[in-house]
This record gives structure tokens, C-alpha cells and sequence, in this order.
């Protein structure tokens, strides 16, 4: 894999900052989008749009023929074994909140627990406390550690028979750490409960196989997979999607609709009520072929040098503290400095061209864990190099000078 290259189909990366060359460094926020995944957008707009399913023409067939390669190609990313198993959602978020307003209201009664972890996203916490709050059920939380890895011990304690959920994040957004999915959703099994895999952080990075994973659920976004926003997709395993009650009601999700009574559509149609997302979809596609083409194994190899290497350039850094040091973390590290607060420095950094994310990145609760206000993160892509991380480098280190 030559970045130079991978570069030069990101034109974004071309552009200046504050006349300064961009260092992009929020790709945990979104990521840049490939040439390829713009052109699927406007080609579609330019050639085929059209509403699908419905209709007979050649524009709504090719229309159809794309949103549905789509669905395809999202079965191989992960791994499903059905393509009735992949619903296309907005994201992660909608993702989670299907299952919630769904399974969650038909399958959680008073007194159940549901067990998330102390590190998950505002998305995967507010869906679940609406739900506990409504049925009556309790939330349980597994810890984290110091070094920002889960307490496992914990989590095994927690695991009851009144467990019927865990829902937990499979890459912390905020601290960049693996969670060892595989092993927990085995041992929520054994309990009988149910679980559910927030891959909004993973996709992009690790290798998703959901059937030997064997998560009920997972869900993630195209927005942080080069792909285009308002695009994601959730997977369930198809005997949970078929007995679940539908979430939105609509055009799409129907059999037939009297006013007695309306009956529904099989999967995955069941849970796209209204016309879809249909050019995002059709580019989510791209992205997906992106990653292919480039070659997750490839693409892993230089986010773990790049890891290692900012990791090893900032440690060195007097009075800078990485937060999360996992023994298997991905391409992010997220750091306090003494004396500087995170906005101020993402401030700083913003005037020479370099984007970081500055703040509680929606995980309020780990932030509190860790009695920190926030973090500075920088988040790195398959497009970003060894000199960028310089680049930070010696921006935080002037920023420091100007700031204490
Ligand atoms: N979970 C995690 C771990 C995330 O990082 C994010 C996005 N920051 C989400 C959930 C929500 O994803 P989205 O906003 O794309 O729905």
C-alpha cells in the first residue's frame, strides 16, 4: 500500500487551513471520502435517479439494482450470513435505537438488567436508559480500568439470569481500546441474554465477522468508513429481525395496509418504512469496495505504525498524559496536558491546519471515570503519514509554550 497514492484520491487532502496544509487527525469523527465515493453520488444523481422497488421503468430498476448491491456488499463487510439480515439505517445511532424501540420494549419486563460498559458512546447509553426507564428494568454498567480496558471480572459478575442484554462498544471511540467482544458475548450467552456489538468505531479498522463473532446485533456507519453520512446499516440475526415488532411505519414496510389492519413486509423491507437513503446507500457500496480494494490487512498494518509511532512522540511530550493505553487499542490516542485545557488547544492547533477533536466525544460517564473534563484525540486513516504526526507534534509543542 503506498499512502502517497491513497492520498491522491482523498482531494480534500489537498486543500489548506489557515494557509496551512490540512492535517486531517478526526477520522474517529468521520472520515475523508475517496474520489470514487463523491462520483458515485452525483452519478447517480446524474443518471439514474429514481425512487426503487416500485417501479418498471430502467431508471428505477437500475436505481433498485444499485440500493440493492449495495445491501450485498454490507453482507460480505461483515460477514452476515443472510442479506435479509442487513437493514440499512441513518447510523449507529438509529442502529441501536431500533433494537431498543423494538426487541428492547417487546423483550425487556420489570426487573431485567440490561449491562453496558462504563466506555460506551451517548448512543449506545441514552436508547438503553429510555427503555429501563419505561419497563422498569435496571441498567448495569461493567468498569474501566485505569490503563482504559474493561474490567472483565466485572463483567462476569454482573451476568445473571435477569441479564437479557449487553450491549457494548466494540472500539472505544474515546480511548481507542479493543474490547474482546468475542469472549463476552459468549459468556452473555451462556446466561441466555442477547447482545449487541456498537461497531461504529470497529468497521473501519478490524476484520467484522458477525457470525463467528456471533452478536444478536451489530451496528455501524458509513460516515466513518469513507463512506457518505446518513448511511449504516444494522444486522440481527434473521429469527431476532423476524419475530421483532416493526419500528416505523410507512411506505416500504408493508403487505397490505386496510383500515382494519395492516400486515407486513419480510425482511429486510420490514424496517425501511418510507423511500431510503438511496444515493448514499448506492456510495456506501464505493467505500465498502474501497476498503477492499485497499485491503483491511494493509490498512491495519500502517494505522499500527502510525499508532506507535505518535504514541512513542508523545509520551515524550513533559506533562502530556495519554488516556487509555490498552494493550490492544486502534489508530487513536487521547491525551490531557497539564495546565491546557483541550478546547483551547484544539484552538491552537486549528490555526496551523491540524484537526483534532477536543472534548467528552459523546462519553461523558468514561469522562467523569477518568475525573477529566475531556481529551485531546487525534484519530488516525489509511491516508495519513509519519510526517503529519510531526506535523502535531511540534504544533503541540509551540501550543504549550503559548498556553502555560
Ligand atoms: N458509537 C460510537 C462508539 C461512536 O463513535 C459513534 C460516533 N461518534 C456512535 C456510536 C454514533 O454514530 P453515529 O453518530 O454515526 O450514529
Amino acid at each position: 500500500m503506498v499512502v502517497t497514492d491513497i492520498r491522491q484520491q482523498f482531494p480534500i487532502l489537498g486543500r489548506t487551513v489557515k494557509g496551512k496544509p490540512l492535517v486531517y487527525f478526526d477520522n474517529a469523527a468521520t472520515s475523508q471520502k475517496p474520489q470514487s465515493v463523491i462520483d458515485a453520488l452525483s452519478h447517480y444523481y446524474a443518471h439514474y435517479n429514481a425512487n426503487i422497488h416500485r417501479g418498471i421503468h430502467t431508471l428505477a430498476e437500475e436505481a433498485t439494482h444499485a440500493y440493492e448491491a449495495a445491501r450485498f456488499a454490507v453482507q460480505e463487510f461483515i460477514g452476515a450470513a443472510e442479506v435479509e439480515e442487513i437493514i440499512f439505517t441513518r447510523g449507529t445511532t438509529e442502529g441501536i435505537n431500533l433494537v431498543a424501540y423494538t426487541w428492547g420494549r417487546q423483550n425487556i419486563a420489570a426487573g431485567d438488567e440490561i449491562i453496558i460498559s462504563g466506555m460506551e458512546h451517548h448512543s449506545n447509553i441514552v436508547p438503553w436508559q429510555i427503555v429501563c426507564e419505561e419497563k422498569n428494568a435496571i441498567l448495569k454498567v461493567i468498569p474501566v480500568k485505569d490503563n482504559g480496558e474493561l474490567d472483565m471480572d466485572a463483567y462476569k459478575s454482573l451476568l445473571s439470569s435477569k441479564t437479557k442484554l449487553v450491549s457494548i462498544v466494540q472500539v472505544s471511540n474515546s480511548l481507542g481500546t479493543v474490547n474482546p467482544v468475542k469472549e463476552m458475548i459468549g459468556a452473555a450467552h451462556e446466561v441466555g441474554a442477547k447482545v449487541l456489538v456498537d461497531g461504529a468505531q470497529s468497521a473501519v479498522h478490524l476484520d467484522i465477522d458477525v457470525q463467528d463473532m456471533d452478536c444478536d446485533f451489530f451496528a455501524f456507519s458509513g460516515h466513518k468508513v469513507y463512506g457518505p453520512t446518513g448511511i449504516g446499516a444494522l444486522y440481527g440475526k434473521k429469527e431476532l429481525l423476524e419475530n421483532m415488532p416493526v419500528f416505523q411505519g410507512g411506505g416500504e414496510m408493508i403487505r397490505e395496509v386496510t383500515f382494519e389492519k395492516t400486515t407486513y413486509n419480510d425482511l429486510p423491507y420490514k424496517y425501511e418504512a418510507g423511500t431510503p437513503n438511496i444515493a448514499d446507500t448506492i456510495a456506501l457500496k464505493t467505500a465498502l469496495d474501497f476498503i477492499k480494494d485497499t485491503g483491511k490487512e494493509s490498512i491495519r498494518k500502517h494505522e499500527a505504525e502510525l499508532l506507535a509511532y505518535a504514541t512513542a512522540q508523545l509520551q515524550a511530550i513533559p506533562g502530556l498524559t495519554i488516556i487509555g493505553q490498552a494493550g490492544n487499542k486502534v489508530s487513536l490516542v487521547s491525551f490531557v496536558i497539564d495546565g491546557v485545557h483541550p478546547q483551547d488547544m484544539g484552538v491552537l492547533l486549528d490555526n496551523m491546519g491540524i484537526a483534532v477533536r477536543t472534548g467528552h466525544h459523546c462519553t461523558q460517564p468514561l469522562m467523569k471515570r477518568f475525573g477529566i473534563p475531556g481529551t485531546i484525540r487525534a484519530s488516525f486513516a489509511v491516508y495519513n503519514q509519519k510526517e503529519e504526526i510531526d506535523v502535531l507534534i511540534a504544533g503541540l509543542h509551540k501550543a504549550i509554550k503559548m498556553l502555560t
